[in-house]
């Protein structure tokens, strides 16, 4: 139901995260999870339930990264469970997806996914993403293609958020779902709402829908729908009530 990305230089991604999925609970939800990136793959935390269980299950050992992806998830395929709570990732543990919305053909995909191998750990409409992408990557492409790609396979509304072991980046979309980008001194959030990421700065880039965003610690590259590269302008928000 709400997604948060941050990419910045240091190692505090975490801390940023918790904040942004708390200023995203007034959307509702039923689990919440994240997955930090420092050098190697992700490492994903999540935990049906409050976000106070996913703090007490990241108090054990508290994940240096300064790139992550978060997610409350609000159950449209599968109950709330750990398993079923974001973020998913592929067979290798390289990929890791939060995501909004809805894959309306998963099914179709998770038995073609299935018939090539792959198994599953959730109920989700969701995991079918992280396979799909860590296939397009065993064939050689680059996280952006893999991304792409795998977009093209889906159908159905939702926005979604995606890192891999392979570099310092969120790949992101919205199709039919709410994504904003907010950008900051050497960072970058993405959210499901400005909100999300109000603590930490007002100057906001509003994606269409369609668009495709590429997003490093010191540059980010959006494309519309119709696979061109376009400027979106900085907006700062005046959010004083
Ligand atoms: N359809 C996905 C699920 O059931 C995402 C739900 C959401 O938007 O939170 O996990």
């Amino acid at each position: 139901c709400g997604i948060i990305a941050r990419i910045g230089g240091d190692d505090d991604a975490v801390d940023e995260l918790l904040t942004g999925l708390e200023n995203l609970e007034y959307r509702g939800y039923d689990s919440a999870g994240v997955a930090i990136k420092n050098g190697g793959g992700p490492e994903v935390f999540k935990r049906e339930g409050e976000i106070s269980n996913l703090k007490e299950a990241l108090s054990e050992e508290v994940p240096d990264g300064g790139l992550g992806i978060g997610h409350t998830r609000w159950s449209t395929h599968g109950p709330p469970t750990d398993a079923n709570a974001h973020p998913h990732t592929d067979c290798t543990g390289d990929v890791a997806v939060v995501h909004n919305g809805i894959i309306e053909n998963y099914d179709e995909l998770k038995s073609e996914l299935r018939a090539r191998g792959h198994e599953f750990e959730s109920d989700t409409d969701t995991e079918v993403i992280p396979h799909l992408v860590e296939e397009e990557l065993a064939k050689g492409a680059d996280p952006e293609t893999a991304f792409r790609a795998t977009l093209d396979e889906l159908s159905g509304s939702y926005a979604v958020a995606m890192i891999t072991e392979r570099d310092h980046a969120v790949y992101a979309t919205r199709r039919g779902s709410p994504l904003v980008l907010g950008v900051s001194d050497g960072e970058y959030f993405l959210a499901s709402d400005v909100p999300a990421f109000l603590d930490f700065t007002e100057d906001v880039i509003y994606l269409d829908d369609g668009d495709v965003v590429v997003v490093e610690s010191d540059d980010h590259r959006i494309t519309a729908a119709g696979g061109e590269t376009v400027e979106r302008s900085v907006q700062t928000v005046d959010w004083d009530p």
